[in-house]
């Protein structure tokens, strides 16, 4: 490949798929309007456009760049924002996504990647989930990126937009920041820099399937030529109690953490955890970063 667009470059994942793509010798654009991302986080080598994924010039803009890939991971990523403010959920994950989508139509783009979630299905009871779960999100957030990924098959049927749909388990690692989808490991590497008292939500017995951002972007570098007309899981296929996750962090820090119990969160969800299979078969992908070891990587940072 050698061009490619990434909506939300600046961001946490985003950042970390622009450097591997760079490093690949691709030339890369980024789409990012630093509502969530960090200049910082940015890839001197990329070119930036700081624009709304909204935009009305993004059509045009897609077309000029003519790239063979457009990887969308732009959004506004924070549950608890999405249920105070689910007008603002909708303009970004489902109306900027059109947005994207029809530039990408009208431009010929090869290829649409895009990053969904775990936050899709809700609060449904299963030991593992498989991506033929029914889908009932509890927050606007799961509902804005559900609505998202009809649109996105849609624009398959319609118009013969190939793509490949990534829902992610929880991501962690470098420049995540501490909220969002899955913000909880960074949230608790912040606090515990800061000497502050931890809060954890309910009980800490609910479950998530963490997985490590680099595990997350090969996954989608591999999408690039497979898996087309696919929704897949990028999950290690594993989860792990938040109370024990933080004695795992307990064991890198090597001295006690403060902690707290606190109130559940509104659209919080009990248990997560998504079967990979699936990625793997159609994919070739695996993921290789075990959680003890990514954690490390996340409180050196
Ligand atoms: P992030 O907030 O760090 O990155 C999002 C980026 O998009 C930011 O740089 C932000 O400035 C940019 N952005 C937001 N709205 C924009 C707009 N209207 N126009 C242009 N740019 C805009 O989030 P992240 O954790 O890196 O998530 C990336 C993607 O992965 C998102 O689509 C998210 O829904 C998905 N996801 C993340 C997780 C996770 O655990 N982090 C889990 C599941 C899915």
């Amino acid at each position: 490949m050698t061009k490619a667009i990434v909506t939300g470059g600046a961001g946490f994942i985003g950042s970390h798929l622009v450097d591997e793509l760079l490093s690949k010798g691709t030339e890369v654009f980024v789409i990012d309007n630093f509502s969530s991302g960090n200049s910082s986080n940015l890839n001197p080598n990329a070119k930036l456009f700081n624009i709304d994924i909204g935009d009305f010039q993004i059509k045009s803009l897609i077309q000029e760049l003519k790239p063979d890939a457009l990887f969308h991971l732009a959004a506004q990523a924070d549950v608890g924002r999405s249920v105070g403010n689910p007008s603002e959920d909708e303009r970004v994950n489902i109306n900027g996504t059109i947005n994207l989508l029809q530039g990408c139509v009208e431009a010929s783009v090869p290829k649409f990647i895009f990053s969904s979630t775990s936050a899709v299905y809700g609060n449904i009871q299963r030991d593992i989930i498989t991506e033929k779960e029914s889908t009932t999100p509890s927050s606007f957030y799961g509902l804005s990126k559900l609505a998202a990924e009809y649109y996105i098959r849609l624009f398959y049927e319609l118009f013969g937009l190939r793509y490949t749909i990534l829902r992610y388990a929880n991501v962690y690692g470098p420049r995540q920041l501490p909220k969002g989808d899955g913000g909880v490991v960074s949230v608790f590497l912040d606090r515990i820099k800061r000497a502050e008292l931890i809060k954890v939500h309910g009980d800490g017995e609910q479950t998530r399937d963490f997985i490590y951002v680099k595990d997350v972007v090969s996954a989608n570098i591999a999408s690039l030529h497979k898996a087309d007309g696919k929704t897949l899981h990028i999950s290690t296929g594993e989860s792990i109690s938040i109370n024990n996750l933080l004695k795992l962090i307990e064991g890198i820090h090597r001295l006690p953490i403060k902690k707290e119990n606190a109130p559940s969160r509104t659209g919080d969800i009990r248990h997560s955890c998504l079967s990979n299979q699936l990625a793997k078969e159609y994919l070739q992908w695996q993921p290789d970063v075990p959680l003890l070891e990514g954690l490390r990587h996340a409180y050196l940072k």
